[in-house]
């Protein structure tokens, strides 16, 4: 297989400046996949340079409807293109195979919706008190950084790529050091699709020096960024100095609540899936389980024979539901959580072992006995661990679940209408569903509450949080 390895600056595939290379590993065998360009400040200029002028020279000004032609052209090569990126996908960070086809996908019908949604961003006429005509402009703002994470590294770069190009911004995208390889090649596809050279810009490099010369460079208007809180809170202070526009979609502890009304069978085979899926690496993960009294100890019996029939196995297997952790400090990051309930109060009932074979395999766990105090409970592990707790009282509940400093996703399992309409407007958090585990639709708004983010991905909304609101007045007389 062929590796993207190159930088996509200005439509030219190049090595960085300082011809620096970092290495991608595959999870799954531990061995070097590539070397991979790592840009420095200086490529971080050529690129947003390039972007600055593309934007002022040509896509700003493209017509919708020339826009919308290119937009879908990307959608199509990326789906003639699935399964390479697939693979590419899977490799680089231990991604099932089948979950990274739909993965791709999903960042191909990203496109798709954008394209379509060109046509129907408008702004508004508004009757103003003193007379004349006032209305609404939507605006594109320019240079947009977008900056993305290594758990799900080709939807969330298209998340964010596909909504700035539409409102007709241009893109620089930095990917995770851990997952390059998909952003490299997207960037390479989409000037395949007729994207002009300057549009999308694709830098791979280290977070902690070309990310920030990204963040600060005068030219960028915007930066949309997913990654953990700390890096997040850095982002947007570094983004105060000039006033920039940030988004910002972090970290999670979700809940998921299982009222005794429920259908436990449903709920019971459906939730583990939803912590341990993409090896718990995943910032909606519901690793806080909330359980009424009667129904606690059925429910965690469904809930562990359901965690014991997940297959752990190589992700290149069609038939593997969850494979290794993204990386062996990934994998000891989570470790340590565990330990820390290796005490007589907690119990592990299953998982949270190594598997015999050779990567940063570790089987899903399933942990009781958590007091609300414990770290493992209020913090993210990003790993396949869940902590399951029983509760008496919904006020109570409610309480508990809105005690954490995040506030991203989440569930609720009722057949009770009336609560389940309550509870869902109390739970603090930017997305919810009832009786499902579903947290991302491309139409829908997706973003976090408090600690968890700031403006939202996906919908009409990610379009508008790319765009410049100006209001025209004119004179009738
Ligand atoms: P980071 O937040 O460090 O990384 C996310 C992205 O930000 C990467 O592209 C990274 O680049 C970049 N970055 C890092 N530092 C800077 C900076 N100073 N300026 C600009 N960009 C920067 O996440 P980690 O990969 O370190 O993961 C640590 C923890 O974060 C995880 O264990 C998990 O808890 C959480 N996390 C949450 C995610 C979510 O979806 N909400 C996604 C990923 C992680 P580089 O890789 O080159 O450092």
């Amino acid at each position: 297989m062929q590796f993207p390895t190159k930088l996509f600056i200005n439509g030219n595939l190049c090595d960085a400046s300082d011809h620096k290379t970092v290495g991608v590993i595959n999870p799954a065998t531990e061995e070097t996949l590539c070397e991979v360009a790592s840009a420095s400040a200086k490529d971080v200029d050529a690129a947003v340079a390039g972007g600055q002028r593309t934007f002022e020279d040509s896509w700003r000004d493209l017509p919708p409807g020339k826009r919308t032609e290119v937009m879908f052209s990307i959608a199509r090569v990326l789906r003639e293109n699935l399964e390479e990126l697939a693979q590419l996908e899977s490799q680089m960070i231990g991604k099932p195979i089948s979950d990274a086809r739909d993965e791709i996908g999903l960042g191909a019908r990203t496109f798709e919706y954008y394209a379509g949604a060109i046509s129907r961003f408008c702004g508004q006429t508004i009757p103003v008190a003193r007379g004349g005509f006032d209305f609404t402009l939507r605006q594109p703002m320019g240079v947009v950084a977008a900056i993305v994470p290594w758990n799900f590294p080709f939807p969330i770069a298209c998340w964010k790529v596909a909504p700035a190009l539409a409102a007709g911004n241009c893109v620089v995208l930095k990917p995770a050091r851990q997952s390059p390889l998909t952003a490299l090649k997207l960037g390479e596809l989409a000037a395949k699709a007729g994207l002009p050279p300057g549009a999308l810009q694709v830098l791979a490099g280290a977070g902690s020096e070309m990310g920030d010369a990204l963040v600060k460079h005068p030219q960028v208007r915007k930066i949309s960024f997913t990654g953990s809180t700390s890096v997040g809170s850095h982002i947007m202070q570094l983004a105060a100095r000039d006033i920039k526009r940030v988004s910002l979609e972090l970290g999670g502890k979700s809940p998921n609540i299982i009222f005794a009304d429920a259908d436990l069978e449903k709920a019971a085979a459906s939730s583990p899936m939803s912590v341990f899926a993409n090896t718990g690496q995943d910032c909606c993960a519901r690793s806080r389980v909330f359980v009424e009294r009667p129904v606690y100890e059925k429910f965690v019996e469904l809930f562990v024979q359901a965690t014991r029939s997940i297959v752990v196995d190589d992700p290149a297997k069609p038939e593997t539901q969850v494979g290794p952790l993204v990386s062996k400090q990934q994998r000891q990051s989570v470790e340590e959580f565990l330990e820390t309930v290796k005490t007589p109060r907690h119990k592990v009932l299953c998982g949270g072992d190594r598997p015999s074979r050779k990567g940063c395999y570790l089987n899903p766990a399933v942990v009781l006995g958590c007091d609300t105090s414990d770290r493992i409970w209020r913090e993210e592990v990003f790993g396949p661990v869940v902590c399951i707790r029983p509760f008496d009282d919904e006020n109570a509940m409610l309480a508990e679940v809105n005690a954490s400093p995040y506030g991203l996703s989440g569930s609720l399992w009722t057949n009770d209408l009336k609560r389940a309409l309550r509870v869902a407007r109390r739970v603090e958090s930017g997305v919810l569903s009832v009786n499902s585990h579903s947290s991302v639709h491309v139409e829908a708004p997706f973003g976090g509450f408090k600690q968890s983010g700031l403006g939202r991905d996906l919908g009409m909304a990610a379009m508008e949080g790319y765009t410049e609101l100006k209001n025209v007045y004119v004179a009738e007389s």
